[in-house]
């Protein structure tokens, strides 16, 4: 059974005592309880995230142009390093441009050849 059904269920048992101060208590009780219920779910959804993110920095290999790419992939896929660095997200470069092997990111305007 999950809290919000404990304590409806506790809820109806203090109004069937009629004690009107008992029940007060609980209803705010519950409101907290149901808070921190809600704390819980967010920070475990942040710390998913923060796990995730560093299982993929362990992954990344910087260049010194301003891409990365992923140890694991074997297509060598360029990913902007400034949408890395500000937003912990893969932007994919578009690329190659030219026969310079420029590499361009779409959300930044980050511009780089291929080391
Ligand atoms: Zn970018």
């Amino acid at each position: 059974m999950g809290l919000y059904d404990k304590l409806k269920d506790v809820a109806k048992i203090a109004q069937k005592a009629d004690n009107i101060d008992l029940y007060r208590q609980l209803i705010d009780l519950s409101s907290q309880a149901l808070d921190l219920q809600d704390e819980i779910n967010k920070l475990k959804e942040e710390n998913e995230a923060l796990k995730k993110n560093k299982d993929l920095d362990e992954k990344i290999i910087r260049h010194s142009q301003p891409y990365i790419t992923l140890s694991d992939d074997k297509k060598d896929i360029k990913y902007c390093a400034i949408c890395w660095g500000n937003e912990q997200k893969l932007i994919q470069m578009k690329g190659p441009m030219d026969a310079n092997s420029k590499y361009y990111c779409q959300k930044c305007h980050n511009n780089c050849r291929e080391d």
